[in-house]
């Protein structure tokens, strides 16, 4: 068998550790002598599965109580819609800060339900920094304010959680949720897809504050009703079993290592190795400002995109997989999640050293 490092932005690679735990449970689940896959999610197995995957989260990540958790589908790009269905109350606009593509795609769907105001967002959409607070242009009256604080695309991270006053702070976490601690008191709701830090794509994570449930718009699909998932304990239909147990393999994983504080520790050198490779290669160039750059995903340009494709095809050659960045932005792209060892990051530098010495 050969692992590769996989530097891919999502699905990404997740720890050995839990494949093996999958691959050991894969034909009996704790002598229950069925794949989770098989289980009803009905049964006393998998609703022990699902519950302590909730109460491990919880642990992590500080749940406060008068928070729901809610295990939903439909990705991220569901929940695009889903927010403003469920976060409106009777409001009809909103503001939206965007800092990069998924950004924009936000902004774009929630403008099907409600005004979505632009509060911030750079001029020519060159995303390389997060517009500084002062000159964000928030409406008093929105129902809620939207930010990404990490763009997977542009590796744009907010370096701190914005102060927004009463107006309930919604943010999608998905590329850097469970990368360090966060206080949730300060959101009043948090969502990500699972398939980068969490677990395998298919589950999308929405942590929201209880006081803002039960005024969806009337045309809301229930599936995408958070007050109704919450009072079904997200099993108002079936849901995505197998990945929700990954999911709760992962968690037991990070918990094992020291849970957010450390799995923070190790991203911020992870990253911090490769930006000042970077910076000091005099070669290779990452355009984001220094107090924005993202633990998670680190773009890369060489000096001539001519020599992609050479790089690209040297590195798979070692193993060191899925570097090629999104197709909108062009060059590199490392994403660094908390199962991608430091053992993968110092092999990365160590090419990117070899490579600039023989094509430079
Ligand atoms: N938001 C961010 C920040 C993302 O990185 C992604 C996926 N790469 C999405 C939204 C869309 O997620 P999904 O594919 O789960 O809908």
């Amino acid at each position: 068998m050969t692992r590769v490092f996989n530097f891919s932005a999502g699905p990404a690679t997740l720890p050995i550790d839990v494949l093996e735990q999958v691959r050991n449970d894969l034909l009996d689940w704790n002598g229950s002598g069925m794949s989770v896959m098989e289980m009803s999610h009905r049964g006393k197995e998998f609703v022990a599965i699902a519950e302590q995957a909730t109460a491990d989260l919880k642990s992590l990540l500080g749940v406060p109580d008068n928070y729901s958790i809610l295990w939903m589908q439909g990705g991220a790009t569901g929940q695009f819609s889903a927010i403003p269905m469920n976060l409106l109350r009777g409001g009809s606009t909103a503001d939206y800060v965007v800092t990069g593509s998924w950004g924009k795609k936000a902004i774009k769907e929630a403008g099907r339900f409600c005004t979505a105001n632009t509060a911030a967002r750079p001029v020519d959409d060159v995303f390389t920094h997060v517009p500084a607070r002062e000159q964000w242009n928030l409406d008093p009256n929105a129902a809620y304010v939207h930010y990404t604080p990490n763009e997977t695309i542009e590796g744009v991270e907010f370096p701190e959680v914005p102060d927004v006053g009463d107006v309930p702070l919604v943010a999608d976490f998905s590329s850097t949720f469970l990368s360090r601690p966060i206080d949730v008191e300060r959101f009043g709701l948090i969502y990500a897809g699972a398939q980068k830090n969490l677990g395998p794509a298919g589950v999308t994570i929405v942590i929201v504050r209880n006081d803002l449930l039960g005024q969806a718009l009337p045309q809301t699909p229930t599936v995408l009703d958070y007050q109704q998932i919450a009072a079904a304990d997200s099993m108002l239909n079936t849901p995505p079993c197998f990945a929700w147990y990954v999911c709760g393999l992962v968690l037991q994983w990070i918990k094992a290592r020291g849970g957010l504080p450390a799995m923070a520790e190790r991203n911020a050198r992870k990253a911090g190795k490769l930006y000042d490779y970077i910076d000091g290669s005099g070669y290779y160039r990452n355009p984001v400002r220094p107090s924005d750059r993202s633990w998670m995903n680190v773009p890369f340009t060489l000096p001539d995109a001519g020599l992609d494709a050479a790089f690209l095809a040297g590195a798979g050659e070692i193993g060191l997989s899925t570097l090629k960045g999104h197709r909108s932005v062009g060059g590199m792209r490392a994403s660094l999640y908390n199962a991608m060892p430091e053992a993968g990051v110092d092999a990365l530098i160590d090419y990117m050293k070899e490579f600039a010495r023989t094509n430079g």
